[in-house]
């Protein structure tokens, strides 16, 4: 199945930073388990969960204003998720499937964050934006077999609203047309 996904070029993202202070340096299961990670097993072996979000900002606050705001004011090396839907349906690169995120404290490796721009206490998100929301899990899904649950934020941290009251009821429905299952049960801790 092809699915259009603009690439991060095409927004002038930023190389990963690995100075900052909250993933900083590369991943070390020894040293540094805070770091940045790229995978070294197969990725269809390792993604689990996809994560869904809302940026809770205008819609207009695009991949490359979050990118910016992520490195320079939150301390991650890039934006911390995998990719990014506007609210026209356009669908984003966010950092590299490759790696791990940093979009679901505790729970980032082997999770998927997918971002949907907007802020979903607020409003409801536009009809298009689902749509493009349940190509991209169909697109995960077939893609990354070893996939079994999809959870939104707030599930693995109950502190966050996240994706905000008018988005996370229709997450159980997204899970459930993808025939996957629903919730935190899918997350395989890493082994260190
Ligand atoms: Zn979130």
């Amino acid at each position: 199945m092809s699915l259009m996904i603009t690439p991060r070029a095409s927004w002038n993202a930023l190389p990963p930073d690995h100075s900052v202070k909250d993933e900083h340096g590369l991943f070390d299961p020894r040293t540094n388990l805070g770091g940045w990670r790229v995978y070294t097993e197969p990725l269809d072996q390792v993604l689990r969960t996809i994560v869904i979000h809302h940026s809770a900002l205008a819609p207009t606050f695009g991949a490359a204003e979050i990118q910016r705001l992520h490195i320079e004011k939150r301390g991650f090396a890039d934006i911390a998720y995998h990719f990014v839907i506007a609210a026209d349906g356009k669908i984003f690169e966010g950092r590299s499937i490759n790696v791990r995120g940093a979009h679901a404290e505790g729970a980032n490796t082997g999770s998927v964050g997918v971002v949907a721009l907007g802020n979903f206490e607020e409003a409801a998100p536009p009809e298009i934006q689902l749509r493009a929301t349940r190509e991209l899990i169909d697109h995960l899904r077939s893609s990354y077999p070893h996939i079994t649950h999809l959870a939104g934020h707030c599930d693995f941290n109950q502190d966050s609203v996240c994706p905000g009251k008018h988005l996370y009821p229709l997450l159980k429905i997204l899970a459930r047309e993808a025939s996957l299952l629903y919730g935190t049960g899918g997350y395989v801790r890493p082994q260190y």
